[in-house]
C-alpha cells in the first residue's frame, strides 16, 4: 500500500513554453518525480521489514533514503503548483505583503533567491520558506532535496537547480533558467501556501 502518490500536473507538458520546454517537464514529472515517490514508498516498506526482522544493519542508508525521497516528492509537488502558464510578474496578495515585510521589497528577496539558487554547488534548490518560530520568510539553499534547510521551515516557493530541471533547454546557462522561472511563478499558489503554512497545513 503506497503512502505517497505522484500528483498530476494541472497543465500540459508544453504549457510553460517557451520558458520551459515540454520535453523537460515530461521527463521531470513522469520519470524523476515518479522515482522519488517510488523511492519514498519502497524505503518505508524496507523500514517495515527491518522492524519485523529486528535487523537494523542498513538503518543509516534507509534513513538517508527516506529523507531524500520524501523531500524530493514534496519539493517537486510544490514546484509544479508554483508554476503556471498564466504566471509571472510581481507577487500579489499574502505573498506580496509578507515579502515586503521581511525583505523590504520583492526585488530584494528576488536577488537573494537568484544568488542562493545559482550558488548551489551541485544538485539542489533555491527555496523561499515560512519559518514559523521566527515568524518570517527565509531564502534558503537546499542541497540534494533535504540538506541545509532549517528544520520546520515550510517551502512555499521553490526553484529546482538540478541539471535535469533545465539542461535539455539551457545547458550550462543556469541563470537563464532561473530568469525564465520567474516568468511562470504562480503567485496565487505562493500566497495560498504561505497562508496554509501559517496555519500548520501542508497540502501538496
Ligand atoms: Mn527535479
Amino acid at each position: 500500500m503506497s503512502v505517497y502518490t505522484l500528483p498530476d500536473l494541472s497543465y500540459d507538458y508544453g504549457a510553460l513554453e517557451p520558458h520551459l520546454i515540454g520535453k523537460i517537464l515530461e521527463l521531470h514529472h513522469d520519470k524523476h518525480h515518479a522515482a522519488y515517490v517510488k523511492g519514498a514508498n519502497t524505503t518505508l516498506e524496507k523500514m517495515h521489514d527491518a522492524r519485523k526482522k529486528e535487523d537494523f544493519a542498513t538503518i543509516n542508508q534507509l534513513e538517508k533514503s527516506l529523507a531524500f525521497h520524501i523531500s524530493g516528492h514534496k519539493l517537486h509537488s510544490i514546484l509544479w503548483s508554483n508554476m503556471s502558464p498564466k504566471g509571472g510578474g510581481e507577487p500579489t496578495g499574502a505573498a506580496k505583503t509578507q515579502i515586503e515585510a521581511d525583505f523590504g521589497a520583492f526585488g530584494q528577496m528576488q536577488k537573494q533567491f537568484n544568488a542562493a539558487t545559482l550558488g548551489v554547488q551541485g544538485s539542489g534548490w533555491g527555496v523561499l520558506s515560512w519559518e514559523p518560530l521566527g515568524g518570517k520568510l527565509l531564502v534558503q539553499q537546499v542541497y540534494d532535496h533535504q540538506g541545509e534547510h532549517a528544520q520546520g521551515a515550510v517551502p512555499i516557493l521553490v526553484c529546482d537547480i538540478w541539471e535535469h530541471a533545465f539542461y535539455l533547454q539551457y545547458q550550462n546557462r543556469k541563470a537563464e533558467w532561473v530568469n525564465a522561472f520567474w516568468n511562470v511563478v504562480n503567485w496565487e499558489d505562493v500566497s495560498r501556501r504561505l497562508e496554509d503554512a501559517k496555519k500548520g497545513i501542508f497540502k501538496a
